[in-house]
């Protein structure tokens, strides 16, 4: 029985070991998650800034319109002034004229003031565009290497099945059911030593009986309090 103890203590590391590449899996894949959402966030500002820009531009085309009209108005100003008969008329044309080019004047400053606008806007897009380039060619070295390193642990994780697969055809079909039974509530603690008369699943302190059998080791000892199979170390004996 001591044979199918050792194996079960082999088998126990090896599903630990199979287990454990899950966690691993997910280390290297978050990676390259980590690099396509900085890829992702870097398009989200550049699709907002080109939002920015269209709207600038409408507003610029709005007060080039305005400018066009005023412009029209002043020009019409100028021949009825031609017609003018008396002082009063004169001055309220006068008067209209002077409100015109002040709403010219402050069309133009906006008109500036937007094309600045616009102009930045344009430059932050360049250069987040930039950053996207680089972002971009991260995101395909970093694909590369998750590639490599995911078919290196898949490769290992496959002679560990083969392993697996070996040293299960080596143990008795209700051993390994009686195993598996308790691994399905312990994990990959469904093995453990004992050390200081205490089991290493639960850490509570076995009696005299279980301890003396688990050093025997002719059959399966489990844990009185939780159920776990139990082992001696080699450094215990
Ligand atoms: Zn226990």
């Amino acid at each position: 029985m001591k044979e199918y103890i050792n194996k079960l203590i082999e088998l126990a590391r090896i599903d630990k070991t199979i287990d454990d590449f899950g966690p691993k899996i997910e280390e290297v894949q978050a990676k390259l998650k980590r690099a396509e959402s900085d890829k992702a966030a870097i398009e989200k500002e550049i699709a907002a800034i080109e939002e920015e820009v269209k709207e600038c531009e409408v507003k610029k085309k709005k007060n080039e319109l305005h400018l066009q009209e005023l412009a029209e108005k002043l020009q019409e100003l100028e021949k009825k002034s031609a017609q003018v008969k008396t002082e009063k008329e004169l001055k309220a044309i006068q008067l209209e004229e002077d409100i015109a080019k002040e709403q010219i004047n402050f069309a133009n400053d906006e008109i500036a003031r937007l094309e600045n606008l616009c102009e930045t806007k344009q430059e932050e897009i360049e250069a987040l565009k930039e950053r996207l380039k680089e972002a971009e060619e991260k995101l395909a070295a970093i694909r590369q290497e998750v590639q490599k390193e995911l078919e290196a642990i898949e490769a290992e994780r496959q002679e560990y099945f083969a392993k697996k697969d070996a040293l299960i055809k080596e143990i008795p079909q209700q051993i390994l059911a009686f195993y598996e039974k308790i691994r399905r509530w312990a994990g990959n603690t469904a093995v453990v030593p004992v050390r200081k008369q205490a089991c290493m699943g639960c850490f509570m302190k076995i009696n005299d009986k279980t301890y003396a059998g688990v050093i025997k080791g002719e059959e399966i000892t489990t844990c009185p309090h939780c159920g776990r199979i139990l082992y001696i170390e080699e450094e215990e004996q």
